[in-house]
C-alpha cells in the first residue's frame, strides 16, 4: 500500500453517478415511473442536504457520500437500483441517516 496515498473517504465516480441518474431520469420520463415522495418531504430533504456542509457540494449539487445529483434522489421513494437488484422496494434514504 502506498503511504503517500491520502486517507479518507473514496471520491465519488461522478461520470458513472451522472450515467445511472441520467439513465433513471429518462425511464422516469419516459415508460416507468418512479414512486415520488411529496413535494414536502422533497422539500424538507432537500433542505437537510443543503445544510449539510460535511458532504453537500453545492455548486453541483451532489452528495459526496452517494454522489447522486440530490434534486432528483430527494424526490424518489424507492431506491431504483437496490429495487432491482433484489426486486423489493428499499426506501431511498441518505446514506447517514439524516433524512
Ligand atoms: S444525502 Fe445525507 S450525507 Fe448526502 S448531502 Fe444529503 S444529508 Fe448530507
Amino acid at each position: 500500500m502506498d503511504s503517500t496515498q491520502p486517507s479518507g473517504p473514496t471520491p465519488c465516480n461522478k461520470g458513472i453517478a451522472d450515467l445511472v441518474s441520467h439513465t433513471l431520469k429518462l425511464i422516469d420520463d419516459g415508460f416507468t415511473k418512479f414512486e415520488k415522495v411529496s413535494d414536502e418531504t422533497a422539500r424538507m430533504r432537500i433542505a437537510i442536504c443543503e445544510g449539510c456542509t460535511e458532504h453537500f457540494i453545492v455548486e453541483e449539487r451532489r452528495c459526496d457520500l452517494c454522489c447522486c445529483p440530490m434534486d432528483f434522489k430527494v424526490t424518489l421513494k424507492y431506491d431504483p437500483i437496490k429495487g432491482v437488484q433484489i426486486l423489493k422496494k428499499t426506501p431511498i434514504t441518505c446514506p447517514i441517516g439524516k433524512w
